[in-house]
């Protein structure tokens, strides 16, 4: 075995075969995959080898896609069959509500690229004539639908890797990682030690184990699966006679069942309700080739709506019962990229389809790895999506809820129950006693809007608007006329500090950074000029900043603060999480409201649009800043969690007369949308540049120097391919939800980022990327966006509708 290698993959199943392959491919030659048994004999040789585009994110889809596009190429390389079976695949549609998701993923997939087509049951049933259709009420037909041989296929990947320089070293269990003080990594084998400057995780069911090697719980959990084979059918052999080609896969959403031909007989497997985890704690080395035992009363519920579904599978026999273990995420998305806070340490694993996305995990990785980025907008995937609050409890709530919901519709105003409450605030009883109805945010039990006395609590969940529609009005409302109050704590907060931090923050933001006492806005870009993220800066000192930004990217942030922190120690970085929690008042009697909570002088001379201030409120050590989301007269006070309860008690009972109104992130995001802010993995994400996304007036061109500053300089003077735009849009009962797609003189050219109603300005909104040529066409109705598969008419609004020259902000 070698010595030394530039990357060390750990791991042989179709994961880690893909990254080794697509590292050969990017350039990389000098890599090493360690397998500790034999290729595939983690949960990649049981697979059932389908591969599919539909994902709840269209930025997996589109990796899904790569995936299923480079089968060819593969086997015209490696000279190796992936046994490919390009049969397209349905999606049976149940109920009304399920058609709507269908139609909502069919416009999707237009922008995508994705070959897609609606259908009536009786359509469905043509093309796949097991159906019993009077249970249906539509379906959706994905072209690129299909199976593999996931041998074959794995095989494929690591002879092309091979062929592309690669080294592949069988039964060589990695048993420990070190890290040597020059940053370079010791893989300890039982065959001995490869040293290397990067180390992959793909450790599939043992990425968990790999992980502890370098000190950290991933949120990976591993969970039984089962799929039947069934004896050979004869309406199969009768269709593959008549039709001459294969039957087609088929969801069947509400038995939780997934089809497909095997042979002469069908494959039939289920995501069933009473799912079980595999081997939660540790998985054990010895376990290979092997499979569970089968435990069919457990999807006896499944099998009997799908027997009824599907006539013909009830009446053939099963030759064989497949039981094995995969991973999943929390969430279900794969765990990709390099970890936070140990450099040369990458993931790729918890990929639950590895043949769907094995092969957009392996590009996406090696172009990290390779270029410093991955190339995509990955944030689905990023390991970095996860903070230090998904413990292993928390992940085996969440991926057993993930798990038994894998076919069940999530509503745009659907919040899942499981592991929750998790985090938190000093607030959260008195919130829930206002009324609050809670969403998570990144672990937080945040307030989504108030219900008032009398009003049930809950979300009604709906692809339309819904029950909190005017209770959401009236909280907008009263921002806008009088005073609201809402809970901020859920905001990513950092402080940079010493004598580097100016020049270090004037590197990484495109902004200018603030004086003493002021605030900026300011994106960050990465080096080919696309927005890795956008945040708040006041300084508080000198040599004294704080931060706020996006609270789900902290982790994302952190690895990226830290990779760029200067070696002199001259840079103290922090990250407060719940050390420091807020409350944000906005609207027209908010600095009476805050008037009366100090002494400071607070009016609008002394304390102006953008100021930061310390100071006394309510008795609390406060940290302000004159600036909020709503677009509206307002302030951010932060004070440390002690003093949260106090503080709110006397915003509460100070602003009783000044007919105070609680509000939640539903109404900020409503009140942002109708000042045509941007928000960050909405409008702002790593596939757009800062001047597509009209964020010009915060990037400081004519600063010396700033990560990304030739690109932008360069995407300034090319004017961009696209441009962020807001919409009024001619909406009936159902408002955008994002990811719909924007139509013009009957094409589409370009999606929607996010929307909702403007209830102030009683209009649908919508925010979106057009071609740049298309964005001066201020036609009413010159667009049209397509909701629930109705194009409703849409103009581009020139100036927001609400208080479009900002006096408001700065009365
Ligand atoms: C019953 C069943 C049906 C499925 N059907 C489908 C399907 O139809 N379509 C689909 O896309 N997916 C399917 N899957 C999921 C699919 O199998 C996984 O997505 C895929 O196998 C994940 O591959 P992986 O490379 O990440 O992990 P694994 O296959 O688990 O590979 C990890 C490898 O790492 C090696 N390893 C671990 N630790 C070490 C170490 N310390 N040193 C050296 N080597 C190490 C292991 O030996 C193993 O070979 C199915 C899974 C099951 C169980």
């Amino acid at each position: 075995m070698k010595s030394h290698t530039r990357v060390v993959v750990i791991g042989g199943g179709v994961v880690g075969c893909s990254v080794l392959y697509h590292l050969t491919k990017a350039g990389w030659t000098d890599v090493v995959l360690l397998e500790r048994d034999q290729l595939t004999s983690g949960s990649t040789w049981h697979a059932a080898g389908g591969f599919h585009t539909l994902n709840g994110d269209p930025n997996v889809a589109k990796l899904q896609g790569y995936t299923i596009g480079l089968y060819d190429e593969l086997e015209r390389i490696s000279g190796q069959s992936c046994g490919l079976h390009r049969s397209g695949g349905l999606l049976l549609a149940d109920t009304p509500e399920r058609m709507e998701w269908l139609k909502m993923a069919h416009a999707r997939a237009r922008y995508l690229g994705l070959e897609t087509s609606l259908l009536t049951p009786s359509e469905a049933k043509k093309l796949l004539p097991l159906i019993e259709a009077k249970y249906f009420v539509g379906a959706m037909l994905d072209a690129a639908d299909g199976n593999l041989d996931p041998y074959g296929t794995t095989h494929a990947y690591a002879k092309a890797a091979k062929i592309g320089g690669a080294e592949i070293y069988l039964k060589t269990p990695v048993t420990g990682l070190s890290r040597r003080t020059n940053g370079t990594w010791d893989v300890l084998t039982t065959e001995g030690t490869i040293n290397t400057e990067h180390v992959v995780n793909a450790g599939g069911l043992w990425a968990r184990e790999v992980g502890r090697m370098v000190g950290i719980e991933l949120p990976v959990l591993a969970m039984e699966h089962m799929y039947l084979v069934t004896d050979d059918m004869p309406e199969v052999i009768e269709f593959n006679r008549e039709r001459g080609h294969e039957l087609p896969h088929a969801i069947d959403f509400k038995a939780e069942i997934y089809m497909r031909q095997e042979r002469k007989g069908m494959v039939l497997g289920t995501y069933e309700r009473a799912c079980v985890p595999w081997s939660p704690k540790t998985t054990p080395w010895d376990f290979g080739a092997q499979l569970l035992e089968p435990d069919l009363d457990r999807i006896a519920p499944s099998l009997e709506i799908g027997f009824e579904h599907f006539p013909a599978m009830a009446r053939v026999g099963i030759r064989r019962v497949v039981n094995g273990p995969f991973t999943f995420s929390p969430d279900g998305n794969p765990l990709v990229g390099p970890v936070q806070g140990l450099p040369g340490f990458w993931c790729a694993c918890a990929v639950m389809a590895g043949f769907s996305q094995g092969g957009g995990v392996g590009l996406a990785l090696s172009q990290w790895m390779v270029n410093g980025d991955p190339g995509f907008d990955v944030w689905a995937m990023d390991v970095a999506r996860y903070g230090p609050w998904a413990t292993r409890s928390y992940t085996n709530e969440k991926v057993r809820e993930n798990y038994s919901r894998r076919f069940s519709i999530r509503f745009p105003n659907e919040e899942l129950p499981a592991a929750r409450p998790h985090q938190t605030t000093a607030l959260y009883d008195v919130m829930l006693a206002a009324g609050a109805v809670m969403g998570d945010s990144w672990g937080l039990e945040t307030p989504l809007w108030f219900a008032p006395p009398g009003v049930e609590p809950r979300d009604v969940v709906s692809f339309h608007r819904s029950n909190d529609f005017p209770h959401v009005k009236r909280e907008c409302l009263g921002v806008r006329n009088t005073v609201g109050l809402t809970e901020i704590a859920n905001f990513a907060k950092y402080e940079i500090a010493g004598p580097g931090a100016d020049s270090y923050l004037s590197r990484l933001m495109t902004n200018r950074m603030p004086k003493v006492g002021r605030i900026v806005l300011t994106p960050m870009l990465n080096p080919a000029g696309r927005l890795i993220g956008d945040f708040t800066i006041a300084r508080a000192a000198p040599e004294r900043f704080l931060m706020w930004g996006s609270s789900q990217a902290q982790i994302y942030h952190m690895r990226w603060f830290e990779a760029h922190l200067p070696a002199d120690g001259s840079v103290r970085l922090h990250r407060f999480d719940m050390g420091l929690v807020g409350l944000s008042i906005a609207g027209p009697r908010s600095r009476e409201l805050l008037a009366r909570l100090t002494d400071e002088d607070v009016s609008g001379t002394a304390l102006r649009f953008m100021d930061h201030r310390g100071m006394d409120v309510a008795n609390c050590p406060a940290l302000v800043n004159r600036v909020t989301y709503t677009g509206d007269l307002g302030y951010e006070i932060w004070v440390a969690p002690e003093y949260q309860r106090r503080l709110y008690e006397r915003i509460r009972t100070a602003g009783q007369d000044l007919e105070l109104v609680h509000f939640g992130m539903r109404a900020l995001l409503s009140l942002r949308l109708e000042k045509n802010f941007p928000t960050w993995y909405r409008e702002l994400r790593p596939i757009y540049g800062p001047f597509e996304a009209g964020l010009d007036r915060f990037v400081a061109l004519d600063k010396p120097d700033f990560i990304g500053r030739e690109a932008a300089i360069a995407e300034k003077a090319a004017g961009g391919k696209l441009r962020r735009v807001s919409f009024a849009v001619d909406a009936l009962d159902a408002d955008v939800l994002g990811d719909e797609p924007i139509w013009h003189s009957g094409k589409v050219i370009g999606w929607v980022t996010s929307g909702g109603y403007g209830h102030y300005v009683d209009r649908s909104l919508a925010q979106g990327y057009v071609p740049t040529s298309l964005c001066g066409d201020l036609r009413e109705g010159a667009f049209q966006i397509e909701i629930l598969g109705d194009r409703r008419r849409a103009s581009i609004l020139g100036e927001p509708l609400f208080d479009p020259a900002g006096a408001r902000m700065r009365m």
